[in-house]
C-alpha cells in the first residue's frame, strides 16, 4: 500500500500561494500520497499575529521533518528579519541545494549548462551580526577593532561581520562531496576570495582542500569568486558541483539560474541532518501578485527534488518528463519563457499545472 506523508506547505505571500497552488495539483497528480499540513507565514501573518514565522510553523517542520514553502517579502529597513534566513538558522539547514540544468527549449545561450550549487546557509555575512551606525554597540566595537586591528574604521560605519568556521565550512563541503557521489558528479568547485580576505574564505579554501582529500574518487579544484562568475559566463559547461560560502552562494545561484533561461526555472532545497526545506530560488515577485501570471516550475522543480528526497522516485521522474515536454514545445508556457514578455500565446500560472496534470494522465 502507498505509504502517506506528513509535509509541511508554507504557501509564502506574493506570488506564492498562486504558485504552491500550481504545485500541490501537480504533486497530487502523480499519485504520491501526501498530508498537506499548511502553514502560513510572511507579511500576512505578521500583520495579523505579530511575527512573520510563529513557532508553529517551526514546530510543524520539526514534526513532519519535510517541507516545501513558496517564497516570502522581506521588507527592506524595517525590523522585519527574514523569514528565509530564520527558518535556515532555526532548523540548521546548512545546505543549500541549487541544481541549474538546461532544458531543451528554455531561452537560454547556454544549452550545456548541467550546474549544482552548494552554499553554506548559517553563517558568513548572512548571520545576523550587525551593528547599525551611530549605535554605541557600533561605536564599541569599532574602538575594539582599532585597537586590536591598528585599522581605522569611519566612526559613521555601520559594522557587519564576516564569521567562517571550520565546523560550518566541513559540513557543507562534505554535503557536496556526498552530493557528487550519491549523483554521479565528477567534480566538486571550492569558490572563495581567499587572496584578500584571508582569515575567513582562507580558512574556507583550507578546509575545502583537506576534506576534498577524503574523496579521492572525486576531481577537487578552486576558484577565486570574480574568476568564477566570468568562467561561468563564458564556459560553463567546464563546471559541475560547486561549493561556496554563504553570499558568494546567493550570487552566484542568480547567476547560475540566468544560465539555464531564468529565475522562473531554478529549483532549490535547504537540507540540514534533520529537516528539509525545499523552495525555488526567486521571491515573492510581488508586482505580479493575483495576476496567475508568474512561472510555476521553479518551485516544480523543487517539488521534485522533494520527491526524490522522501524516495518517491517514479513520481518524481513523471514529474520531470512532463515539465521538460511542456518547455520543450514552448507552448503552454508563462510570458518569462516565451521570446519576448508580451508574447499574447504566453498562459497563466494555473493553465502551465492543467497542462502537466493533462500529460501525467
Ligand atoms: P524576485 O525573485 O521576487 O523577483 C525579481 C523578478 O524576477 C520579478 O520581478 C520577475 O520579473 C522575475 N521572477 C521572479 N520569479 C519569477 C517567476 N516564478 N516567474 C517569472 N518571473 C519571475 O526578487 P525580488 O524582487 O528581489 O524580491 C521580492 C521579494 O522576495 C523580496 O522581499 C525578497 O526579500 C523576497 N525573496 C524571497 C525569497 C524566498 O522566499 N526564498 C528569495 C528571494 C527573495
Amino acid at each position: 500500500m502507498a505509504v502517506t506523508h506528513n509535509i509541511t506547505l508554507i504557501p509564502g505571500d506574493g506570488t506564492g500561494p498562486e504558485i504552491t497552488e500550481a504545485v500541490v495539483r501537480v504533486v497530487e497528480a502523480t499519485g504520491v500520497k501526501i498530508d498537506w499540513e499548511v502553514q502560513n507565514a510572511g507579511t500576512d501573518v505578521y500583520e495579523s499575529e505579530g511575527n512573520p514565522l510563529p513557532p508553529r510553523v517551526i514546530d510543524s517542520i520539526r514534526n513532519n521533518k519535510v517541507a516545501i514553502k513558496g517564497p516570502v517579502t522581506t521588507p527592506v529597513g524595517t525590523g522585519f528579519r527574514s523569514v528565509n534566513v530564520t527558518l535556515r538558522q532555526e532548523l540548521d539547514l546548512y545546505s543549500c541545494l541549487r541544481p541549474c540544468k538546461y532544458y531543451t527549449g528554455a531561452r537560454s545561450l547556454y544549452p550545456k549548462v548541467d550546474l549544482v550549487i552548494v552554499r553554506e546557509n548559517t553563517e558568513d555575512l548572512y548571520a545576523g551580526i550587525e551593528f547599525e551606525k551611530g549605535t554605541q554597540n557600533a561605536l564599541d566595537v569599532i574602538d575594539f577593532i582599532s585597537a586590536k586591528s591598528g585599522k581605522n574604521i569611519r566612526k559613521d560605519s555601520g559594522v557587519s561581520i564576516k564569521p567562517i568556521s571550520v565546523f560550518c565550512t566541513e559540513r557543507i563541503v562534505r554535503f557536496a562531496f556526498d552530493y557528487a557521489r550519491a549523483n554521479g558528479r565528477k567534480k566538486v568547485t571550492s569558490v572563495h576570495k581567499a587572496n584578500i580576505m584571508k582569515f575567513s574564505d582562507g580558512l574556507f579554501l583550507e578546509v575545502s582542500r583537506e576534506v576534498a582529500t577524503h574523496y579521492p574518487d572525486i576531481e577537487f579544484e578552486d576558484r577565486i569568486i570574480d574568476n568564477m562568475c566570468m568562467q561561468l559566463v563564458q564556459k560553463p559547461e567546464l563546471y559541475d558541483v560547486l561549493v561556496l560560502p554563504n553570499l558568494y552562494g546567493d550570487i552566484v545561484s542568480d547567476l547560475a539560474a540566468g544560465l539555464i533561461g531564468g529565475l522562473g526555472l531554478a529549483p532549490g532545497a535547504n537540507i540540514g541532518d534533520n529537516y528539509a526545506v525545499f523552495e525555488a530560488t526567486h521571491g515573492s515577485a510581488p508586482k505580479y501578485k493575483g495576476l496567475n501570471k508568474v512561472n510555476p516550475i521553479a518551485m516544480m522543480l523543487s517539488a521534485i527534488m522533494m520527491l526524490n528526497y522522501i524516495n518517491e522516485r517514479d513520481a518524481a521522474a513523471r514529474l520531470d518528463k512532463a515539465i521538460a515536454d511542456i518547455i520543450k514545445e514552448g507552448r503552454s508556457v508563462t510570458y518569462d519563457m516565451k521570446p519576448t514578455p508580451s508574447d499574447p500565446t504566453a498562459v497563466g500560472t494555473s493553465q502551465v499545472a492543467d497542462e502537466i496534470i493533462r500529460r501525467l494522465g
